[in-house]
């Protein structure tokens, strides 16, 4: 037997006088509070290292509304981490994959193929730039430091694209993380906002090749958030405290809101959308100073 969250309970209970349902009562529950169904549905999330990821969030959102989730973490060393997270979420198996290896990118999808068969959903949650990049003079990139934020940030993408679409059969949502960085200068982000400008490019690029096989690509443009990739980033609570004060909602967003548009891009709702970028920041980008 679960106990739903106190939050929660109104959502399913009449006058909220029982606090204890069934497990079966609490997968129905998952369903019905995010109004979306995706039970039946396939989705792969990349990029998951702890409960403050991105990732976490969208796949508590993708979880709740009924899919099958199959999770990624890069590396042995993460492993456990997000093993006991993924344990968390009742048919959800974790996969280990380092986007920087195409033999560890084939190996996946074999393997995603052996068990599901098809997929449908797949979440690119993933960045890296060496950190002395994100901390020193834009004009001291490396070149090696170019290469690896590009590699792993954006090539990642298109390479696990790839591996995606024969198995999306029936369709697919591909989407993928990126932030405003992209479009105006952010003091600090430095090479990794030449790897998010061009990241969005590759959504567009992809969203057209795919469009004819029903497979729709979008990246969300999240505010910034506490994680451990964001912590890399000099002065990111400058960044958080700036955002909070200047954004129209006056504070920061948070992951399971992330998670929220993510479920949206992933479902039929947005069965029309494609090859966009949705910001996902309080308004922030839309204000003038
Ligand atoms: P995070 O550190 O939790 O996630 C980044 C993930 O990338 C980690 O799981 C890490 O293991 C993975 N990764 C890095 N190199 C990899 C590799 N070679 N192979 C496989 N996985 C690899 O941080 P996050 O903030 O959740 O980042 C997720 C995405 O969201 C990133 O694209 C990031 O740029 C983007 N984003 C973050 C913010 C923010 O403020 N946190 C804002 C906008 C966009």
């Amino acid at each position: 037997m679960h106990c739903l969250p106190d939050e929660n309970r109104s959502g399913i209970l009449n006058g909220g006088g029982v606090s204890v349902v069934s497990p079966f009562a609490l997968e129905t529950w998952r369903v019905e509070s995010s109004m979306i169904n995706l039970a039946g549905k396939t989705a792969v999330v990349f990029g998951l290292a702890n409960k403050r990821s991105i990732a976490w969030g969208i796949a508590q959102k993708l979880h709740e509304a009924g899919a099958t989730l199959a999770i990624c973490y890069q590396n042995e060393r993460m492993k456990s981490e997000a093993g006991d997270l993924i344990n968390d979420l009742s048919g959800a198996s974790g996969f280990q994959c380092d986007v920087s290896n195409d033999q560890e990118i084939e190996a996946l999808f074999a393997a995603l193929k052996e068990k599901y068969g098809k997929i449908d959903i797949l979440v690119h949650a993933i960045a890296y730039a060496p950190p002395e990049e994100l901390k020193g003079e834009f004009i001291n990139t490396s070149r090696e430091g170019f290469r690896i934020a590009h590699d792993v940030s954006v090539y990642s993408l298109i390479a696990v694209s790839r591996g995606a679409v024969p198995l999306m059969t029936e369709g697919g949502s591909i989407i993928t993380l990126t932030y405003y960085a992209a479009e105006k200068v952010v003091p600090h982000y430095n090479v990794m906002a030449l790897a998010k400008a061009s990241l969005e490019s590759a959504v567009r690029y992809l969203a057209f090749e795919l469009g004819q096989r029903n497979i729709r690509v979008n990246a969300i443009s999240a505010g910034p958030i506490k994680t451990l990739a964001a912590r890399g980033v000099g002065a990111l609570g400058d960044m958080l405290k700036s955002h909070a004060e200047r954004s129209p909602l006056h504070r920061n967003v948070d992951q399971l809101e992330v998670g929220g548009t993510a479920l949206y891009l992933a479902s039929d709702l947005a069965s029309a959308v494609t090859g966009e970028t949705l910001y996902v920041d309080c308004g922030y980008n839309i204000m003038g100073y």
